[in-house]
């Protein structure tokens, strides 16, 4: 498990950040890996190497710290009040505001709800572009979705849509155009974007990188830099979860079970 948390924690998180950050990324990617330690079993292995599970390179390369920071962790997971490992969803910047799980993968999480996020909006990956041909985006929501482009009022606004919140939907709820959706298509950085037309193209303008649930990368890389510890850094994100030790849970998840 050690040597597992050193790749998997330098190849989704880098070289170059603060002990405390690589502290939370170890307790985020231990609390993942216990919790889908049997993902696999089927193929005769336990987890992958890709983002499917957690991508893992190769062994540390770049710094010691992240030796020193799976160590201090030793055995530390994330439970849920029911003393079950939580889900530790994480991705590279939330663009300020965090996602709703239910946005992403239709099912709630009771400790993750959409917060804003201050931390992160300075970084390197808050915000993002890309230009799409008009054809193309029109093409995409008219067959697949019907979207009403004989509407007086709709049919001009298909370019256009503002969020300054997270929202699910494209415009309207009602149209059942899913973000996520058209993130997909168009592999979008995140759902999390305005967009505007300008001569024969959509131009969108985004926030964030990823599905946008539970820690935020950059957010958290700067709360260390900042000073906060790992612990505070978890229950930023994570709020109402306990950090404990896995074979205290193991104890208290088989207790629960006899009762
Ligand atoms: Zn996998
Ligand atoms: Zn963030």
């Amino acid at each position: 498990m050690q040597n597992y948390l050193d790749g998997v924690v330098e190849s989704e998180g880098g070289g170059g950040h603060d002990l405390e950050y690589y502290k939370v990324q170890a307790l985020m990617s231990r609390t993942y890996a216990m919790k889908y330690k049997d993902r696999h079993a089927k193929e005769g292995f336990g987890v992958c190497d890709r983002v499917h599970c957690q991508a893992y390179h190769n062994q540390l390369r770049f710094t010691p710290l992240i030796d020193t920071a799976v160590r201090q962790t030793t055995g530390m997971v994330m439970v849920d009040e029911r003393n079950q490992l939580v889900d530790a969803y994480f991705h590279a910047n939330c663009g300020g505001q965090t996602s709703e799980p239910d946005y992403v993968w239709n099912n709630k999480i009771p400790y993750l709800r959409t917060f804003k996020d201050t931390f992160c909006i300075y970084t390197r990956q808050a915000t993002w572009e890309k230009r799409i041909p008009q054809s193309q985006w029109r093409e995409f929501l008219v067959s697949r979705y019907d979207y009403p482009v004989n509407d007086s009022v709709l049919g001009p606004m298909i370019y256009t849509f503002n969020q300054p919140e997270r929202s699910a939907f494209f415009q309207y709820p009602w149209l059942g155009i899913p973000l996520r959706d058209i993130r997909e298509k168009f592999g979008l950085k995140s759902t999390f974007f305005n967009c505007y037309p300008e001569g024969d193209e959509v131009v969108l303008r985004g926030r964030g990188y990823g599905h946008g649930v539970g820690l935020c990368q950059e957010g958290a890389m700067k709360m260390a830099r900042y000073g906060y510890s790992y612990l505070q850094i978890a229950l930023y994100y994570f709020p109402g979860v306990k950090v404990i030790n896995y074979n205290e849970q193991q104890f208290f998840s088989q207790k629960g079970r006899l009762e």
